[in-house]
């Protein structure tokens, strides 16, 4: 269990199985944004307990995107206490499962033989990772600019993992919430820091290398992504780093 980590300002960071979940504070008041597994919940409720908060606390939960890995522990928030969940528009279709952009088992079975695939995919099996949820009644955020939830995240859109995927700025502490945009390790990764996820993650490549665009024109020197530790360096270095190592 992993007591949630202040990575700015009443913006903290916690861990679910190989995934990062993200709590904002105001006042007594929470977003989440991602929530790990669907076995990651226990994992979330003790970070947000932590912050001395339950989650009634949470006001809207928030997704990056729609993979199993962001959204499992989402949905049983979701349902235990109503907690509105939003996501860009265009994800809202993929949340709901009218389609699916997720890898599946088989695409693993040509990397078996490599260092920590197998290990990896017994962890997120057990955690629930081949479970298939979906929120019907997620919603679409508003017009651009901040949200009116705590925290005041900024939605950047950052299609390309998913067709929907979008990054959430905090521009008031120079942060940026990056998901599967951009990560800076992951276990079936070789190398740490700045990086696109191993393609078999990405519905679209080319979507996904061009949405870094979006990213580094952002004012942010903290980046919290969807995998692997927070790193502090210009959210514009970190994206030449990733589209170097795309190449
Ligand atoms: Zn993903």
């Amino acid at each position: 269990m992993t007591i949630a980590d202040e990575v700015a300002p009443n913006v903290f960071r916690a861990s679910g199985t190989d995934v990062n979940v993200v709590i904002l504070r105001d006042g007594d008041a929470l977003t989440l944004i991602d929530g790990g597994y669907p076995g990651d919940v226990s994992a979330v409720e003790y970070a947000i307990n932590s912050l001395g908060r339950s989650p009634e606390d949470v006001q809207g939960m928030l997704l990056t995107h729609a993979h199993i890995d962001h959204m499992g522990a989402i949905v049983s928030f979701h349902e235990r206490y109503r907690t509105p969940v939003f996501t860009d528009p265009t994800e809202v279709a993929h949340a709901r499962r009218d389609y699916l952009e997720q890898a599946k088992g088989k695409d693993f079975i040509p990397m078996l033989h490599k260092h920590g695939v197998l290990p990896w995919l017994l962890r997120i099996a057990r955690v629930g990772a081949t479970r298939s949820l979906s929120i019907d009644d997620a919603q679409a955020f508003g017009s651009s600019g901040p949200l009116d939830l705590p925290g005041a995240p900024v939605p950047v859109a950052t299609h390309g993992h998913t067709s929907g995927h979008s990054a959430y700025h905090l521009p008031q502490h120079g942060v940026v919430i990056t998901g599967d945009a951009l990560v800076t390790a992951h276990a079936l990764s070789k190398v740490d820091g700045p990086q696109l996820l191993p393609q078999v993650f990405d519905h679209g490549k080319q979507d996904t290398v061009a949405a870094l665009d979006h990213l580094a024109v952002l004012n942010a020197e903290t980046i919290v992504p969807g995998h692997g530790p927070v790193v502090s360096m210009h959210i514009s270095a970190a994206v030449e780093q990733a589209r170097g190592r795309s190449r």
